[in-house]
């Protein structure tokens, strides 16, 4: 079993992840949880690059170093453990590729399609989880957090431009264009974490 967790920043999808990951586990499932970017030596190294405020990243270049990250993820950790039967569950998959680099940088959908494909050898998600909270709530908790990654940045339109491409994702229309993202539910996140959680798990 293939989950994904999707979002922008500050809607809980880390908290979200962790917790499925260990209810899951505390009732004897194999999983494995990782993130993106990063998740293995290489990925976390281009992780590094990425978040990093001084790299001065092309858009191609940046949506480039996503998918070498996520090339990797998938043949070293989540393509052996779906193999072997776990669950894998990742923070951030295809969707946030279409969102940031697509939406938000305005690279074109199907060069990000045509990447990915190659990047993900065509390995599809079995579930994609949309978390979202309202925009106050999300930006509060980046506040409360104080990060201060490259995409943070960024200006509030290229913020909205994100968070619409994740809204759009939802449509039937949408996934009809990208069985490649596999089927993707809302999980609206504004609730206490245990509540999201079971959510999560319905
Ligand atoms: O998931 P997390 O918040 O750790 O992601 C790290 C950063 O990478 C975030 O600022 C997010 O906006 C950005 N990102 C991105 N494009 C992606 C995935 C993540 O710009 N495809
Ligand atoms: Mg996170």
């Amino acid at each position: 079993l293939f989950l994904v967790f999707e979002g922008g920043e500050g809607v809980g999808k880390t908290t979200q992840w962790h917790r499925l990951a260990d209810t899951l586990r505390a009732v004897g499932h194999d999983v494995v949880a990782v993130r993106e970017p990063g998740g293995t030596a290489a990925g976390d190294a281009i992780r590094s690059l990425l978040l990093d405020p001084t790299s001065e990243l092309a858009a191609e270049s940046e949506a480039l170093l996503f998918a070498a990250s996520r090339a990797q993820l998938v043949r070293d950790v989540i393509a052996p453990a779906l193999h072997r039967g776990a669950i894998v569950l990742v923070d951030r998959f295809l969707l946030s590729t279409y969102a940031y680099q697509g939406a938000g940088r305005g690279l074109p959908m199907s060069s990000l399609q045509a990447v990915n494909a190659f990047a993900t050898g065509g390995i599809r998600p079995d579930l994609t989880l949309l978390l979202s909270v309202p925009l106050d709530m999300a930006q509060a908790r980046q506040q409360a957090r104080g990060a201060s990654d490259r995409m943070e940045q960024e200006d509030l339109a290229f913020h909205q431009r994100v968070r619409a491409a994740f809204e759009v994702a939802l449509t039937a229309a949408w996934e009809g264009e990208h069985p490649e993202v596999g089927p993707v539910v809302a999980i609206g996140a504004d609730m206490p974490v245990d509540v999201v959680t079971v959510r999560c798990l319905e």
